[in-house]
C-alpha cells in the first residue's frame, strides 16, 4: 500500500468508510503529503459508495445485452445510476492502457 498521490509508503491507518451495503473500506492518510484516500483511491471505484462486486456485475449484465431499466431493477438501482457507472468507468477506460510486457 502505497500513497497514490506521492507513492509515499509512509501512511496512516484512519478508520473506515462504510459503504451503501454496509462493506467497511479502510481509509489511509499519507504522512508525507498529508492527503487522505481509501482503498479505493485510484481505481474506477474510488468514489463510489456502492460495493465495487454489484458495479461490476451491472455493467457485467449491461455488456451481456440487459438493457439499463431491467439492470436497475435487478441492481436495486435507478436506471440514471446505471448510467453514471457506465460512464465513470468509461472515462476510466480511455485513460487506461494494459501494462506492457516484455517477455514476449
Ligand atoms: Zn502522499
Amino acid at each position: 500500500m502505497e500513497c497514490p498521490y506521492c507513492q509515499s509508503e509512509k501512511i496512516l491507518k484512519r478508520g473506515f468508510d462504510s459503504l451503501q451495503d454496509g462493506t467497511l473500506v479502510q481509509r489511509y492518510q499519507c504522512k508525507d503529503c498529508n492527503r487522505r484516500f481509501n482503498e479505493r483511491t485510484g481505481t474506477p471505484m474510488a468514489r463510489l459508495r456502492t460495493a465495487s462486486s454489484v458495479v461490476s456485475y451491472a455493467i457485467k449484465a449491461r455488456t451481456e445485452g440487459m438493457g439499463v431499466r431491467s439492470a436497475g431493477r435487478t441492481f436495486g438501482k435507478s436506471h440514471t445510476t446505471i448510467m453514471r457507472w457506465e460512464k465513470r468507468l468509461a472515462d476510466q477506460a480511455q485513460n487506461w492502457s494494459p501494462p506492457r510486457t516484455s517477455s514476449l
